[in-house]
């Protein structure tokens, strides 16, 4: 029988040994993590701070017992695989409780070690003992035990990645009061700065002490000191600055580190020595859109990795295509969702491309809970090819961003999104959905049928008294509107047209873009050639607020 080792007991490793199993009944397999779980839930680490899971144990889906007696794969932990013999097809295992060594022979090794934390040595006080970063089931005991026992209050989380935020609302949520510093101007880098206003404001609604375009410089047990000089009260820190692959083992046996840090494997996931695959955070990937290599700490693509090496190595064709990125994550009652490239990376790889903007509601208005949907298509020019997509709301924006990502994978363009028929019931969604809505808009783009302003330039508008017209009802102009835009409703505009300039240009807005855009159009009908709707309108220009 085939003797497959693997290195690291969770979503690549896991998976591994998982699909070796089932393409082989008498393959011998073993599978060595250096903690003390296998096959469990990273992703649901940050709910044990807020209570949402109870018990920490819960997290872990799989112990050594199911999966001896479920899959027959032999789960050792608290065994660390301290070096890899390439020649003799041997690895040398540590028992970390004892200290015992072994060596152990192996056809086929699987690498999945992951990814380790980041704590960079430049912040005075990372490697106390209030510092903490959340990789698995013990951090996070851990971290909570530790805020239960000295009655910590006040917690900065370092980082506004996906992990920081997490951890921030589930603290928040747990009744502590939290920092969030991101070095950054806006948190989150897998959307653009004018989506990432909308989550920051749900952060400041909830009391988080956001702080951005800042960094810690030193933490003691009760204070962190930003570069600005600012000293914020913090009795605990977590550390969410990011990860880094974890390639020790692996360059010392010589397996060779790419560009970005990560193992470069091939396209079955074969390292450049014999028999030594290497999957998930560890390894580097390639990005479908732009070609380069980078690195992605995400479940699926390490599981996904896991299932297409074994194939390989059972001789099934499996390619590795590369990764988009698409991801999700919750900020309190705001779902967010992106994929693919955002404005920033287009410009970074120097592609040509276009934007549009949509909010519709999340469900037909009349439906009890019916809310925005902020939803930004990015597609490239002239070409109209998908490039990206952010989602921001209440509904479950993770559902546009699964078509668009979809239509990434297939190359697919933006007329495409025109007449994609998707469900549709009041409760659901609109009938025509905000992807079918993005697609109208950006064909109408490309086709140069009306011309559009991002609302970020609105600011700027006001300062040269460029003249903005804002469309809405007199009520909802009362209730706040752009400082000098002055109020010509949709339902009078064809009786006031006397008021609206031929010779200069003239902006509109509404709430949402959809009136303005119709009252656009029609001025443009008239004879109006200088006309431009302000992508998102209202509900976008107070982000910038
Ligand atoms: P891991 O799952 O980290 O497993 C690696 C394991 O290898 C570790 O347990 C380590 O102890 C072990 N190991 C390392 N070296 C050795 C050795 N020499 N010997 C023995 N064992 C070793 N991804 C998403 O897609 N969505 C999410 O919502 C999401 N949320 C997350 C939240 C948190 C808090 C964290 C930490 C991660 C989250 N992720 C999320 C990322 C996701 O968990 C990782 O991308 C995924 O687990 C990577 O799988 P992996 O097998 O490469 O590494």
């Amino acid at each position: 029988p085939k003797k497959i080792i693997v290195v690291g007991g969770v979503a690549g490793g896991a998976s591994a040994a998982a699909r070796c199993r089932r393409l082989d009944e008498s393959a011998q397999i073993t599978m060595y993590e250096k903690g003390p779980d296998v096959s469990f839930s990273n992703c649901s680490l940050p709910y044990y701070l807020s209570g949402l899971i109870n018990d920490a144990d819960d997290i872990v889906l799989m112990d050594p017992w199911e999966l001896k007696h479920q899959y027959n794969i032999d789960a050792i932990v608290n065994h660390e695989v301290t070096a890899i013999d390439p020649v003799g097809q041997t690895v040398t295992v540590k028992n970390v409780l004892t200290g015992a060594t072994e060596k152990a022979a192996y056809d086929e090794l699987f690498l999945s070690p992951g990814a380790v934390p980041v704590r960079p040595k430049s912040i005075s006080g990372i490697d106390n003992e209030n510092v903490f970063t959340i990789r698995n089931v013990v951090d996070i005991k851990a971290l909570y035990d530790y805020l239960m026992d000295y009655s910590i209050t006040d917690v900065t989380v370092i980082g506004g990645g996906f992990i920081g935020i997490e951890t921030t609302e589930n603290l928040v949520n747990g009744g502590f009061n939290v920092n969030l510093i991101e070095g950054q101007e806006h948190i989150l880098n897998t959307i653009d700065y004018d989506m990432a206003q909308i989550i920051q404001k749900t952060m400041l609604d909830y009391e988080v002490n956001l702080i951005t375009g800042d960094t810690v410089t030193a933490i003691t047990d009760t204070t962190v000191t930003l570069k600005s000089g600012r000293r914020l009260k913090s009795g605990a820190v977590v550390a969410a600055i990011g990860v880094a692959p974890d390639t020790t083992l692996a360059q010392a046996a010589g397996i060779k580190v790419g560009v970005t840090g990560g193992i470069q494997v091939d396209q079955n996931f074969q390292t450049n020595l014999p028999h030594i695959y290497a999957v998930g955070d560890a390894v580097e990937v390639v990005n479908r859109q732009t070609h380069k290599r980078q690195k992605l700490s995400l479940a699926f693509p390490a599981q996904m990795e896991a299932r297409q090496a074994a194939d390989h190595v059972y001789g099934r064709q499996a390619r590795n295509r590369g990764v988009i990125g698409s991801q999700c994550v919750p900020v309190f009652e705001m779902n967010v969702a992106a994929t693919g490239l955002t404005e920033k990376a287009c410009q970074q790889n120097h592609i040509d491309y276009r934007v549009a903007t949509v909010i519709p509601k999340d469900k037909v208005l009349l439906m009890p809970g019916a809310k925005p949907l902020f939803f930004k298509l990015i597609f490239g020019y002239p070409t109209g090819e998908i490039l990206g997509a952010q989602a921001i709301g209440e509904g479950w924006v993770d559902r546009q961003i699964d078509v668009i990502a979809t239509m990434i994978t297939n190359h697919n363009y933006v007329e495409d999104l025109e007449d994609l028929e998707l469900c549709y019931q009041p409760k659901f969604s609109t009938a025509k959905n905000a992807v079918n809505m993005a697609g109208l808009v950006a064909t109408n783009i490309l086709n140069e049928e009306f011309h559009q302003i991002p609302a970020s330039q609105v600011r700027s508008l006001v300062e040269q008294h460029a003249l903005i017209i804002d469309v809405r009802e007199p009520d909802e102009y009362e209730d706040g509107h752009v400082l000098s835009a002055i109020n010509i409703p949709m339902s009078e505009f064809r009786d006031r047209l006397a008021e609206i300039p031929r010779d200069q240009p003239v902006y509109i807005h509404c709430l949402s873009g959809q009136r303005s855009y119709n009252v656009v159009r029609a001025l443009m009908q008239l004879g109006y050639t200088n006309v431009y709707n302000i992508a998102g309108s209202f509900m976008a220009i107070c982000e910038y607020e």
